[in-house]
This record gives C-alpha cells, structure tokens and sequence, in this order.
C-alpha cells in the first residue's frame, strides 16, 4: 500500500473534518457563468419576492474579491443538522433548522477555527473573509465548484454523505489551493419527490422556487403583514417548511448525521399558536433565544399563528390593533 503524498488541501480537509464540517472543497472565484445567469434570471423573474438583500449583494455575489481583495481560493465547507427521525407521531410546525441553537454562530466559530488551522499548515498569515449565510456569496454555486455537493431539483445542495439537512459557510482566502476531484453526479435523475411533495406549488420546475409561494420566505423571510392568499399558504406552519426536504432519498439514511450543537430542542417540537399570541416579549426571550426563530421577532411570529389558526379553524383571539406592539 502506498501512502499518498500530503497536500495542503489533504491537510485542510482533514483539519476540517475534525472540527465537524461534514464536507469541505476548493474553487477559485469567480463562479461560473452560468451561475450570474441563473441568479439574474431568477431576479428579473421576481421569484426572490421582497429579499432585497438579494438584489443589492449582487455584485458581491459575482465579483467575490468585491469581499476581499485578492481572493484566490473559497474554502466550502458544510456542517450537518440532520437527527434521524422526529420523535413518534409528531409533525412539527417548525422547520427542523430552527428546532436546534442558531447555526450562524455555531459556524463563525467552526470556520474561524478552521482559518487558524489553515494558517498554521500553510505557515504564512492569510488575508480572509468568512461568510456564513448573510454575506453576499454564491454558496450553493461554490460548493457545486468545489465538488462537495449538487443542487436538487427542490433548489437545496445535496451533499452526498450527509443529504441536504446542512449549513454552508465559505472562507474566502488570498492563497490558491487546488485539489483535483472528479464531478458529482447529478442527485435527482427521475425523481420528482420533492416538487410532488411541495404544497404550495413552489417548485413549479425543477430548480426553480418561486418564493412568493414558498412557505419558508412567507413565515420567515417576509416582514410585512400577509395578504389574505400569503396567509392561506402557510397552513399550519409556524416557522419554516421542511416538506421538500424530509422526503428525498438523500435524506433518509445519510452517513454523516447532527453535530452535537445542533441537538433538537425538543420543548420547539409541538407548539400552540394560540399560546404564542398569549407569548410576552420576555417569553418570547425565553423560549426561542439562541434559536433561528428568535430572529423574526415576537410580532411575525404571532402573525404567523394567527394565520395558522385561521387555516386550522381555529377562533383568533382578538387583540388591539390585531398585531403585537414588539
Ligand atoms: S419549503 Fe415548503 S413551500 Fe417552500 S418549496 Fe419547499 S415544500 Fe414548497
Ligand atoms: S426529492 Fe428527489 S428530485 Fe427532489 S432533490 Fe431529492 S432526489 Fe432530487
């Protein structure tokens, strides 16, 4: 048996490894063609709906050394949130990444780790950007580059050993790492599991999510109140949509499951709507800080349960100016 020889990106993966990321790979910016393209067209059809963010990182997003100058490597790493199975009989009206501690700090502090590793195997002090979801970064492009994953069809990179239960971060870095790996097949071929199991309509093509129709951007993403049809859509999700993700064959059985920081909260399995209207600020505070839902504040969370009652039928409490002062 011949040992092969180390390089420093055999090196960075294995320091990566060991920190948790379920899959780390290497691009050089910027992304493909195709990828400004695809994000483009995507705006232009409106299909990001009110995420103006997404509209003003544009240039970011394509010009990756618009972040920092003199990129020359973007490290993709991945870290899995997947828990096997939910607990017997109980279908959660909150979305499985927000049952778990915020992932943005958890991967700030896996990546900045990371970096000190990277430094101390090159031996030299890198020029570094880390981005982690907010920053303008074309993840799933990057990752797909880097060959750590493949886009499916419900729009989520699918990492082979761990499904498409994972959070991305990317290292920008001013030192070219290459790695040679063959392309990923595609993960989807006839199936249509996920575009089936959408309730909404959301996924009208494959890999493309309309997310004016898409329950995840209506309870989470949109800030203003919802229209009398926004409301209907959401029908008895509270936070988040897991429906095209729980089903697909990828995410049944994946090798690499949870990292400890993401153990499920199981106090956010089954809620109330009705008791979140009753929630106070502190209340609020107390049951969902440190988690992802603690980011929409206290006033989209109660519209949100309002909505759910109404689609459940359920008689809506009555309130001053029908929203939260928070
Ligand atoms: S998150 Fe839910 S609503 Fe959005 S595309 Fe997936 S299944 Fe459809
Ligand atoms: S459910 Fe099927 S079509 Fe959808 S992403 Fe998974 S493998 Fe692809």
């Amino acid at each position: 048996m011949t040992n092969r020889p180390e390089t420093p990106a055999r090196e960075i993966r294995r320091a990566a490894l060991q920190l948790g990321f379920a899959a780390v790979g290497f691009s050089s910016p910027p992304p493909r063609q195709q990828a400004a393209i695809h994000y483009r067209q995507m705006l232009e059809e409106g299909r990001h709906g009110e995420m103006a963010y997404l509209e003003r990182g544009l240039a970011g997003r394509l010009e990756p050394h618009l972040l920092l100058p003199g990129v020359k490597t973007i490290v993709s790493l991945a870290i899995s949130y997947h828990t096997p199975s939910r607990p017997e009989g109980v279908a959660s009206s909150i979305a499985r990444y927000a049952r778990i501690t915020d992932y943005h700090r958890v991967l700030r502090e896996r990546a900045e780790a990371l970096l000190e590793e990277i430094r101390h195997i090159l031996g030299r002090r890198l020029e570094a950007y880390i981005a982690v979801d907010s920053a303008p970064v074309l993840e799933k492009e990057h990752a797909e580059q880097a060959g750590i994953g493949r886009t499916g069809k419900n729009t989520l990179l699918i990492v082979p050993s761990a499904g498409s239960h994972v959070f991305l971060a990317e290292l920008l870095i001013d030192e070219a790492i290459s790695e040679e790996r063959p392309p990923l097949p595609n993960p989807c071929g006839s199936c249509s599991i996920c575009m089936d199991a959408c309730p909404t309509g959301a996924l009208a093509a494959p890999g493309k999510l309309d997310a004016t129709r898409c329950i995840s951007y209506l309870t989470v993403e949109l800030k203003r109140d919802f229209t009398p049809e926004e409301s209907t859509i959401i029908g008895s999700m509270l936070f988040g949509c897991d429906a095209c993700g729980e089903l697909c064959p990828h995410n049944q059985r994946p090798l690499i499951t949870a990292d400890p920081a993401f153990a499920p909260i199981t106090e956010l399995f089954e809620l109330d709507p009705e008791e979140i209207l009753k929630l106070s600020r502190s209340q609020f505070k107390a049951l969902f800080g440190g988690t992802p839902i603690w980011r929409i504040g206290l006033k989209r969370m109660k519209r949100n349960a309002r909505a759910v009652l109404a689609n459940l039928g359920r008689a809506v409490p009555a309130t001053k100016s029908n929203t939260s002062t928070f």
